[in-house]
């Protein structure tokens, strides 16, 4: 197992929880397995992953183990990592297949794409309205605006905005846990008269029965920042969500992605597929990920843009709303050298 560091920068700084960052650090873990090479990534992101240096200790570690199993035995609690060796693994698996890698996952049906949401941040009602209506007329049918920054009201009055520059949109808001229940539940009554189809993470991730509650009053209730924080178990015991949004790097890779989309599917929760900001290696492992659980309501993979540079040409670029999936073997990340 080889292990490389890269650094990426990003398109503009990313603010989380623990800093503000410019560019994006991760590794790329190539495998020689099954008479052929598979390459996995690791973007570690914390808030959502281990820290980059655990990311770092923890690949070593297991590029110490012996074989796969071995490998990712040590990577418990690393899920950066272990998507990285994950991935590498089963890129490897699909090429000596023969089959891309959703194809790995989920046999024999073939998915020709996925429909993917834009994403607008925080601004003011006539920015928001104009970012959303530029995503529209680039031909995406659902966006998801960035809420709870400013105070609830003047949320209302962006999204009222939003609606008369683009009636017919599907429309999700994602609130990133800033709310208190009072808040949320005056929050989710404009939401419905608005036709929003559905909030992400209206509450702390800890307070699932608050999300539980929330449900059934005309917009579904997707749950993020609770499932990496407390699991998918934890989300549909509590009957917390309609939707889960499921992050490959936060997951610890794209078989245990494909894992949880199918238990929440079984358990009437809707799966979507997003990215952590990844490079191109690991977004396109999420694009077979959710190909694998198709047919999905729009995804957040259209995250590329993000970057400002990438690992190596970009098989599967969004296009009108829409990401076609790579029909090629394995991931079908083309390699620098043009494999
Ligand atoms: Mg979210």
């Amino acid at each position: 197992m080889k292990v490389e560091p890269y650094a990426l920068a990003l398109e503009s700084p990313l603010t989380t929880a623990h800093d503000t960052i410019t560019e994006r650090r991760g590794f790329l873990v190539t495998v020689e397995h099954a008479g052929v090479t598979g390459i996995g990534e690791a973007a570690p992101l914390p808030d959502w992953t281990e820290d980059y240096e655990t990311c770092r200790d923890a690949l070593a570690d297991a590029s110490e183990a012996s074989g796969r199993a071995g490998a990712l035995s040590l990577l418990a609690d690393a899920p950066a990592a272990r998507h990285a060796v994950s991935l590498a693994y089963r890129d490897a698996d699909a090429r000596a297949q023969g089959v891309p890698l959703y194809r790995h996952f989920a046999g024999d049906d073939a998915v020709d794409a996925i429909p993917v949401n834009a994403t607008v941040g925080d601004a003011s009602p006539a920015a928001t309205a104009a970012a959303v209506r530029e995503a529209v007329d680039a031909g995406f049918d659902c966006v998801k605006v960035k809420v709870g920054v400013r105070r609830l009201e003047v949320d209302v009055e962006r999204l009222r905005a939003v609606r008369e520059a683009a009636p017919d949109v599907t429309l999700r808001v994602d609130a990133n846990e800033a709310w208190e229940r009072s808040t949320a539940r005056r929050a989710l009554e404009a939401l419905a008269d608005l036709d929003v189809a559905l909030v992400e993470q209206p509450l702390a991730a800890s307070d699932l029965a608050g999300h539980a509650a929330l449900r059934g009053r005309g917009v579904d209730v997707a749950l993020d920042e609770s499932v990496a924080a407390y699991g998918l178990d934890a989300a549909l015991d509590a009957d917390a969500a309609d939707a889960v949004v499921l992050k490959p790097m936060a997951l610890g890779g794209p078989d245990r992605t494909v894992d949880a989309g199918r238990r929440a599917r079984a358990a009437g929760v809707s799966p979507i597929v997003t990215t952590t900001f990844d490079a191109v290696h690991a977004r396109t492992a999420a694009v077979h990920a959710a190909a694998a659980l198709a047919p999905l309501s729009a995804c957040g993979l259209a995250t590329a843009d993000a970057l400002a540079e990438d690992l190596a040409p970009d098989p599967a670029p969004v296009e009108r709303g829409r990401i076609a999936v790579p029909q090629g073997k394995g991931n079908g990340v083309p390699t620098p050298l043009g494999e």
